[in-house]
């Protein structure tokens, strides 16, 4: 027995139940993944216990000789795996990450343009409820009703009238590419600074298969554990000559002591993702949601955009109707977690319902994918869905398909352990 078992039994069995409920299911929420055993054991290690306030050769605090080194590394690794000039890799989330940019380079209700939360965009971008949304003036651009895309016409147009002082963009459920250079030259052309959020993307621009800000826009954020599988946590990358800004903005601006132990798990990511393995995964990724769409779409279900060109799905459910009603995200999540597919409910553009029961489902392939599964399992995957999503809008109440398909899904989850040298 482990000596957490012995001393904390309610904690380590709320861990084991964890790990059951993430191996018995299976997770297609578009923002998680499933991180290495190397990474989860950088990140359990005795680095947490430094406190390492500054930055390396630089700190506030003696000991740091190994904390130095691990953190240039993951700096270099960034670096280089993105073709950054310069890294900083202290953000604790991606949320700080955009902060920091935002604090260097903005003042108390300077303008930001940036990509509405309930069409796509993320609530650190500007929402009223974020400290954003509150200190700066925010301007706030959707997709394009027709198309449900962004349309770079208008934003330019648009960027003319509220000339913002930076221009936002990067997206949290926004199934297209995104044109990174396009909003570049549209910040350029209104002197405004231009920031990519990269938190979804993060992995498929690291290996190509989407296009990649760094060295197109001033300022490119991102999350550490969507698809880019490290520990969660944030970075920033930027010019050599944005660096001492940014830095100081991130420590002493709005952050203490950095979290070593994650920042040695980034290291650890970035070596990962320099692999050609990681590359194959972040094909697959981007193959196992296109089969998903697809078979969601022969099934007769709305598609936003209708497909999609990255790491995951965005379903409009207002075509399922339940007695005049449309099926809401709000049901279609609760549903299909009782088979064991784990989704999150989302907003579509022109959405009619609150953030809290939506019209849309998001579906993303990212740790389906890192557990080895492949287009036949997205497949099957995908047919579960629908037939879970048409047997509730026929009947709000019927078990019937949910109980059927959580059979299959725990069938096809065992198949594909987390980890598979300790199950
Ligand atoms: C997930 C996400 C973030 C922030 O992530 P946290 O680490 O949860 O703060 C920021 N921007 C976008 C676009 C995201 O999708």
């Amino acid at each position: 027995m482990s000596s957490l078992a012995e001393f904390d039994p309610e904690v380590a069995d709320l861990i084991e139940c964890e790990r059951l409920r993430q191996l018995n299911g299976l997770e297609l929420i578009a923002s998680e993944n499933v991180v290495s055993k190397n990474v989860l054991e950088a990140m359990g290690s005795i680095m947490t216990n430094k406190y390492a306030e500054g930055y390396p050769g630089k700190r506030y605090y003696g000991g740091c000789e190994y904390h130095d080194v691990v953190e240039n590394l993951a700096r270099d690794r960034l670096c280089e795996l993105f073709g950054a000039e310069h890294a900083n890799v202290q953000p604790h989330s991606g949320s700080q990450a955009n902060q920091a940019v935002y604090f260097a380079y903005l003042n108390y209700k300077d303008r930001i343009m940036s990509q509405n939360l309930s069409q796509g965009g993320h609530l650190s971008h500007g929402s009223p409820v974020n400290i954003s949304g509150k200190w700066y003036s925010i301007f706030q651009y959707g997709v394009d009703p027709e198309t449900e895309t962004l349309d770079y016409a208008n934003l330019e147009a648009m960027a003319r009238i509220v000339k913002p002082s930076m221009i936002v963009c990067g997206a949290s459920a926004y199934p297209r590419e995104i044109d990174f250079k396009a909003f570049q030259e549209i910040a350029e052309s209104v002197d405004a600074y231009c920031m990519a959020d990269i938190a979804h993307i993060a992995g498929l621009c690291a290996t190509g298969y989407h296009n990649s800000p760094v060295g197109v826009v001033d300022f490119v954020t991102t999350t550490t554990h969507k698809t880019l599988r490290g520990p969660r946590g944030g970075a920033i990358m930027c010019r050599k000559e944005d660096a001492p800004a940014i830095d100081k903005s991130v420590f002493p601006g709005m952050q203490g002591g950095p979290l070593m132990h994650v920042i040695t798990a980034k290291a650890v990511c970035f070596k990962e993702a320099m692999h050609p393995s990681f590359k194959e995964y972040c094909g697959q990724v981007i193959k196992n949601a296109k089969a998903i769409a697809d078979v969601l779409a022969e099934e007769g279900l709305d598609i936003v955009s209708g497909g999609t060109d990255n790491h995951l799905i965005l379903l409009d459910l207002t075509g399922l109707s339940t007695n005049g009603d449309h099926l809401t995200g709000l049901a279609a999540e609760n549903a299909l977690g009782e088979a064991g597919i784990t989704v999150n409910k989302n907003t579509i553009p022109r959405e009619q319902l609150s953030p809290f029961v939506t019209s849309g489902l998001r579906i993303g392939t990212p740790a389906v994918t890192s557990r080895g599964m492949k287009e036949a399992e997205m497949k099957q995957i995908a047919y579960w869905i629908a037939r879970v999503l048409k047997d509730i809008a026929r009947d709000k109440t019927s078990k019937k398909a949910i109980s059927e398909v959580k059979a299959e899904v725990t069938a096809l989850a065992s198949r594909y352990p987390l980890y598979p040298e300790v199950i």
